[in-house]
């Protein structure tokens, strides 16, 4: 066992952190975390911290699940790797047939990844390469929103639009059609009551429509999150924008490319979001709590029409030229599948209901606090804006970072949250308690409270 003080003295001197200034990171004293329990997680001081993020929104049933634990111990008793690429494994089956089960009736084949800005990069890949093997070689482009995340990656990127994650790598991306961002466009038109009305919705849909109507001929696909923009800072679509970019596509011949990285796996209230409004997309990117947050999976579903595009003679050359080394790897398959079990034994998504009730009920409390300017919900995440100014609505310097300050607090009271700027997000395990919630969220409180 290597020494705490080498632990950390190795972590400042040879990691270099994902999105993380190094810099500051290595002046500060940070949290090495060495085992997890339920919604809590230790550090190598034996400090206790509950897990507010699902350690970046993934972890679903809880750390150190028995039965999560026990699927990845007995497949790795019997294999830990096999390739996919023109063989097959058990568990890799099994999965593929539980996610056709449980996502919309459309979707029948899964192409696995392992994060998911791999899933979107396929996504954009498959869409792109159908078209073509269609003979419709000019339908190339992609429509994509404004504050948009779909990933790290180039392509990943090219179909996003956080302008400070985004802009520099701008030289390398390809080009796509960009609308605005539902949420944001929604306030600016109607105010922030009005937001999310379908009404909103029919406003905002007109000019994507019209776009639309113009471009459709060189258009592949329509790339969007299932009715939220997570990394964005938790925007919420208005009610039915999901239901009628559905109607456009279809009208248009436009597949619809729906990203539930963050979403997925009961993040919604639902199983899927695209479910609450009756959406069935054409592709869907899965990924985040797909093994319940415990191994790197994911996983593009699509439906008949598309894969069958792709069939054809070895000399016709229509296969799609994609895979990894670790595509549909045994063991995060074999936790997958338990995930999806553990949803069932411990009914999750019904337990879950009571808690975004709470969660409602606790935010309105948010809403007095004098740096509050925003509060948003989205099933079980929720995103609280920080701001200097409540009337004028005027940010915090960048620099600041105001939103890190409200953290460090939180992590002082044994709540480990990572803000998206200054915004605060809420996105526990869907395991957490009703009274874990509430002390989670009259921390939170208490701390911006006292900005
Ligand atoms: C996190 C996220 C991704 C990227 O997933 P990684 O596993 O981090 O690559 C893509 N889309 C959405 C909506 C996300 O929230």
């Amino acid at each position: 066992m290597v020494s705490r003080k080498y632990l950390e003295e190795w972590d400042k001197n040879y990691f270099w952190h994902p999105f993380t200034q190094m810099k500051v990171y290595r002046e500060e004293e940070n949290i090495i975390v060495e085992k997890g329990e339920g919604v809590y997680v230790y550090d190598i001081h034996g400090r206790k911290f509950l897990d507010g993020v699902a350690s970046l929104w993934c972890n679903v049933h809880g750390h150190n699940h028995p039965k999560l634990n026990r699927a990845v111990e007995e497949q790795l008793k019997k294999i830990a790797h096999f390739t996919t690429l023109g063989a097959s494994n058990v568990p890799a089956i099994v999965f593929a047939k539980n996610l056709v089960d449980i996502t919309p009736p459309k979707l029948t084949k899964v192409f696995y990844s392992e994060d998911g800005a791999e899933a979107m990069e396929i996504a954009i890949k498959i869409a792109y390469h159908y078209w073509h093997n269609k003979g419709e070689k000019q339908k190339n482009r992609f429509i994509t929103l404004s504050e948009a995340y779909h990933g790290d990656t180039i392509g990943s990127v090219s179909v996003g639009g956080i302008n400070i994650f985004h802009e520099k790598y701008k030289p390398l991306l390809f080009d796509v059609y960009k609308m605005p961002s539902p949420y944001r466009e929604a306030v600016k038109l109607v105010g922030r009551e009005k937001a999310l009305d379908y009404d909103t919705t029919l406003l905002l849909i007109e000019e994507v429509e019209e776009f639309v109507f113009k471009h459709h001929q060189e258009i592949a696909g329509f790339v969007l999150e299932a009715g939220v923009q997570g990394a964005a800072g938790i925007l919420p679509f208005p009610r039915g924008y999901l239901k009628e970019v559905r109607r456009i596509c279809d009208e248009y011949n436009i597949l619809m490319i729906v990203d539930e990285v963050a979403t997925g796996f009961g993040r919604s209230g639902s199983m899927f979001a695209c479910e609450r409004e009756g959406v069935e997309p054409d592709i869907m990117a899965l990924g985040k709590g797909i093994t319940g947050g415990y191994l790197p999976l994911a996983a593009t579903v699509v439906s008949d029409e598309i894969f069958n595009e792709f069939l054809g003679e070895f000399g016709e050359a229509k296969h799609f030229y994609h895979g990894h080394t670790y595509t549909g790897n045994p063991l995060a398959c074999s936790v997958a599948i338990a995930n999806l079990e553990v949803f069932e034994e411990e009914k999750t998504l019904t337990k879950l209901q009571p808690k975004i009730k709470l969660l409602q009920e606790k935010l309105e409390g948010f809403w007095e606090l004098k740096h509050v300017g925003d509060v948003r919900q989205f099933g079980f995440m929720a995103g609280i804006e920080l701001v200097r100014d409540k009337e004028t609505g005027e940010h915090f310097p960048y620099g600041e970072r105001t939103g890190f300050k409200v953290a460090k607090m939180m992590i002082e009271r044994g709540i480990w949250v990572r803000p998206l700027g200054d915004v605060m997000v809420v996105m526990p395990p869907l395991a957490i308690t009703e009274g874990e919630l509430e002390w989670f969220l009259d921390t939170m409180k208490e701390c911006i409270s006292l900005l």
